[in-house]
């Protein structure tokens, strides 16, 4: 397989992985949870189908290289939403634009702090964010463990509590339909 054959497989996968998560929550909604639950299997197996060809296009790389390609590609989604004029889906696109430089800043932070020496250092942030459950603690050392879900210390990040806010979500386009998902409609 060439390494473009290789990437549709991976594109493919990844689509339907997001697709059968979402139908799953909307099977939940109507009330057929053992429905939902056969879409999440589904969506967790074409999750790690699109990792076996993600790893086999060499694109799964050391920490540094994979936080480098996810500000790469939130920048090349950032540039593609910034190019696009539509008045009626303005208000969307404005709000994901603002995800978009969220997450850049997320993930450039993250790059920036990597020195492992220095991540869990004392003093070197006044507070950190448990990844798993969103619990923030306090204080200029890193807890050994969340006092919230319990997971170790690996999951926490040094946390700036005066990072930008996600903005809210625009109001729904037609007043009496509420789309779940953004999007055309
Ligand atoms: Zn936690």
């Amino acid at each position: 397989m060439d390494r473009e054959t290789i990437m549709r497989a991976f594109a493919s996968e990844a689509d339907s992985n997001t697709r059968m998560s979402i139908y799953a929550e909307k099977a939940r909604e109507e009330g057929f949870n053992a429905i939902g639950d056969t879409f999440e299997e589904i969506s967790g197996n074409d999750e790690r189908i699109a990792g076996v060809w993600l790893e086999r296009a060499g694109e799964i790389g050391s920490i540094e290289e994979n936080l480098q390609k996810g500000i790469d590609s939130n920048k090349q989604q950032l540039e593609f939403y910034q190019g696009i004029q539509d008045e009626e889906n303005e208000a969307v696109i404005t709000a994901i634009t603002q995800v978009k430089e969220n997450q850049i800043d997320m993930l450039q932070e993250a790059l920036d702090g990597l020195d492992t020496e220095t991540w869990y250092t004392p003093g070197t942030s006044s507070h950190w964010l448990c990844s798993r459950c969103g619990f923030v603690a306090g204080g200029n050392r890193c807890p050994l463990s969340c006092p919230l879900c319990r997971c170790h210390q690996g999951f926490f990040r040094p946390h700036r509590p005066g990072r930008r806010p996600t903005p809210p979500p625009p109001p729904p386009p037609h007043p009496g339909q509420r789309p779940r998902y953004g999007g055309r409609r």
